[in-house]
C-alpha cells in the first residue's frame, strides 16, 4: 500500500435540518484514504456511514446538508466544486456502489443498454462496436460472461446483479471507489464472491476503496484498515491486524468481543444499551453511557480522534491517558 494520498477528508461536517435543531450525523469526521488501500467504515445503523458516503459524493439530500469540512481529490476540494465540475468528477475520480444498488437496475432495459447509457453520459462520440467492445471487457473484469450484455436484471441472480453494478462503478475507472454495503442481501457464499470480485477489480486499477459494512468478518478479510463510527463521529481507525488483535476505543473492544471466534471457546459479550438517538445525543463521550469504563471526566469533555503509535487513531480520553 502506498503513502500516496488518494483522498483526505478533513472535519467534515453533515446535518439533517430539523424544523427545531441541526442533527449532526457526521460530526467532525477526518480521514485519509491511501492510493490502492482498501479502507472499511463499520458502525450501527445511523452512525454516520451512509450520509458520509452520500456527501463525499455530493448526492446527499435535503434535509441533509454539508456544514463545514473539505475533501481533497487530486488537489480539488469536491465539496466546492460548481455542478458540472462535480458532475465530471463522479464516476470518472470518485465512484459509488450505493446501498442496494442491484435494485436501482432499470428491469425492463437490457443490461448492454443500462451500461452502453452510463458510458455514453460521460464519453460522447463512441461507436456501438467500441461502446459492445467496452461492455464485454467490464463484464470480464467483474467475472461475467458477455452474454449477460443481452439479458434483462430479472434473468441475473443477485451476485450476478451486483457485479453488474461494480461494472458500472469502474467505468471511468475512478482512483476511489466508495462501496456502501456492497454485499448486503446477499447469502453468505455469494457475497464472498462478491467481495472477491471487487477486491480483484480494486486491485486492477489500483484504486483506493471505501467499504462500508457492518460485516467484520467480510471487514477483517477484506479491508486494510478499520474505521468505527459511532453516533456521527469516527471513533477508532487502526490498520485491520492491530484493530482485531488489539482494539483501543471501548466499543471497538465490544464490537470484537461480540463476535465468534474460531480460536476461541468465549461467552459471547453483546454491547449494552442501544445507540443514542441523534436528536438527544449524551453529553461529552456519546459513548459513555454504554461504555464499562467510563470515568466523570467523559460525561463532561467530548474526546478528540488523536493519532497513537502503529498508525492507530481513537477517540477516548482513557487511552489518552495510558498512552501519555
Ligand atoms: Fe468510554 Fe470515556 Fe473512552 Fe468514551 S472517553 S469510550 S466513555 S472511557
Amino acid at each position: 500500500m502506498s503513502q500516496d494520498i488518494a483522498l483526505e477528508v478533513n472535519n467534515l461536517r453533515v446535518h439533517y435540518k430539523t424544523r427545531t435543531q441541526d442533527v449532526k450525523a457526521v460530526d467532525d469526521v477526518s480521514f485519509k484514504l491511501y492510493a490502492g488501500e482498501r479502507l472499511g467504515v463499520v458502525g450501527e445503523s445511523g452512525s454516520g456511514k451512509t450520509t458520509l458516503a452520500l456527501a463525499l459524493m455530493r448526492l446527499h439530500k435535503a434535509p441533509a446538508s454539508i456544514e463545514g469540512g473539505e475533501a481533497i481529490l487530486d488537489g480539488r476540494d469536491l465539496l466546492k466544486l460548481d455542478r458540472e465540475e462535480m458532475r465530471q468528477t463522479r464516476w470518472s475520480k470518485l465512484s459509488l456502489i450505493p446501498q442496494g444498488s442491484m435494485n436501482s437496475l432499470n428491469p425492463v432495459i437490457k443490461i448492454k443498454h443500462q451500461m452502453a447509457d452510463a458510458i455514453e453520459a460521460h464519453e460522447r462520440g463512441r461507436t456501438k462496436s467500441e461502446i459492445s467492445k467496452r461492455i464485454w471487457h467490464l463484464l470480464g473484469r467483474v467475472g461475467l460472461p458477455e452474454s449477460v450484455a443481452e439479458m434483462y436484471p430479472h434473468e441475473l441472480s443477485g451476485g450476478m446483479k451486483q457485479r453488474v453494478c461494480i461494472a458500472l462503478a469502474i467505468i471511468l475507472e475512478p482512483s476511489v471507489i466508495i462501496a456502501d454495503e456492497p454485499t448486503s442481501a446477499l447469502d453468505v457464499v455469494v457475497q464472498r464472491v462478491v467481495m472477491q470480485t471487487l477486491n480483484d477489480v480494486q486491485a486492477q486499477l489500483n484504486a483506493a476503496m471505501i467499504i462500508i459494512g457492518h460485516d467484520m468478518g467480510l471487514m477483517a478479510q477484506s479491508a486494510d484498515r478499520l474505521a468505527v463510527m459511532y453516533a456521527g463521529k469516527m471513533v477508532e481507525v487502526s490498520p485491520i491486524d492491530s484493530f482485531f488483535k488489539d482494539p483501543q476505543h471501548p466499543y471497538s473492544k465490544l464490537l470484537i468481543s461480540s463476535l465468534p471466534s474460531p480460536e476461541e471457546r468465549r461467552e459471547l459479550a453483546g454491547i449494552p444499551g442501544s445507540q443514542p438517538s441523534l436528536l438527544d445525543l449524551p453529553s461529552g463521550c456519546a459513548f459513555h453511557p454504554r461504555c464499562p469504563v467510563a470515568v466523570e471526566h467523559c460525561k463532561q469533555v467530548v474526546p478528540p480522534l488523536r493519532d497513537f503509535s502503529g498508525g492507530r487513531r481513537a477517540a477516548c480520553h482513557l487511552v489518552e491517558e495510558q498512552a501519555s
